[in-house]
């Protein structure tokens, strides 16, 4: 990356996902935002899965914009997003917007003016909801504790995927505490449709997930999920793995 942004002096923004959710990577974060800053370039966050789970102080790294949503680690319903923006850099998105309606400067200036006012239809509900979903977020310990658990869920399913013999798509270093990927099994009458309708039969949702030439499928760990709930899940594939019985 730093060679690229040394080749290419046009290059005036760096976005990173911070989490990337098709292969449950999470991303380096504090590397990349001591690029940025040593290179004086406007560090975009997208923090969707990240944000409220994991630990990350957004004034110390130096990010720009940070944005996420009410409904992943936050553990509210969807329904908004939000971005945490340095002051100085919004104010540069004056008149910049090509869309109405996703025009932040404009939600921002709104809000400013008119003493919190959304600019379109509020989400009353997501935002009552979100307001909860913070209280809870308190009670659990807040974000540490959070993270905690979120890390200990995904270990566990770890551990006993691989016990059931399935193989991650990244090596653990790489992991996120938020949703891991695995091969798919290699057997001739694997079907992913199938396997997902055994799962759901016993209450759990699996994602689908190729990653570029890789049959994968995903398993998230986060929400009102415990450890327990993860073993209740390793019961459920062990059932469900009808390609071996
Ligand atoms: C979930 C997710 C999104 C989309 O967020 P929604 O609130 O579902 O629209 C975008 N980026 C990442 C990394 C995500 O995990």
């Amino acid at each position: 990356m730093e060679a690229l942004l040394l080749a290419d002096a046009r290059i005036s923004h760096i976005a990173l996902v911070h989490c990337e959710t098709t292969t449950g990577m999470l991303n380096p974060l504090a590397q990349v935002a001591a690029l940025a800053a040593r290179l004086g370039k406007t560090l975009i966050v997208d923090a969707m899965s990240s944000f409220g789970g994991i630990p990350l102080d957004v004034g110390q790294l130096g990010i720009d914009f940070l944005i996420s949503s009410a409904n992943k680690c936050i553990q509210g319903v969807p329904g908004f997003a939000f971005v945490i923006a340095r002051r100085s850099e919004l104010e540069k998105c004056a008149g910049r917007s090509r869309s109405l309606s996703l025009d932040l400067y404009a939600q921002w200036r709104c809000m400013e003016d008119h003493a919190g006012k959304w600019r379109f239809t509020s989400p009353t509900h997501s935002v009552l909801a979100f307001a909860q979903a913070l209280r809870e977020l308190d009670l659990e310990g807040g974000i540490a504790a959070r993270y905690a658990r979120y890390g200990e869920n995904q270990r566990r399913l770890v551990a006993g995927m691989r016990a059931l013999g399935f193989d991650t798509l990244l090596e653990d270093g790489l992991h996120s505490p938020i949703i891991t990927a695995f091969y798919s099994p290699q057997a001739e009458n694997y079907r992913f449709g199938e396997f997902y309708q055994r799962l759901k039969r016993q209450g759990f949702v699996i994602y689908p997930g190729k990653v570029s030439h890789s049959d994968c499928f995903r398993i998230g760990n986060i929400g009102e999920v415990y450890p327990q709930d993860i073993d209740r899940l390793l019961d459920a594939v062990s059932r469900a793995m009808y390609w071996q019985h």
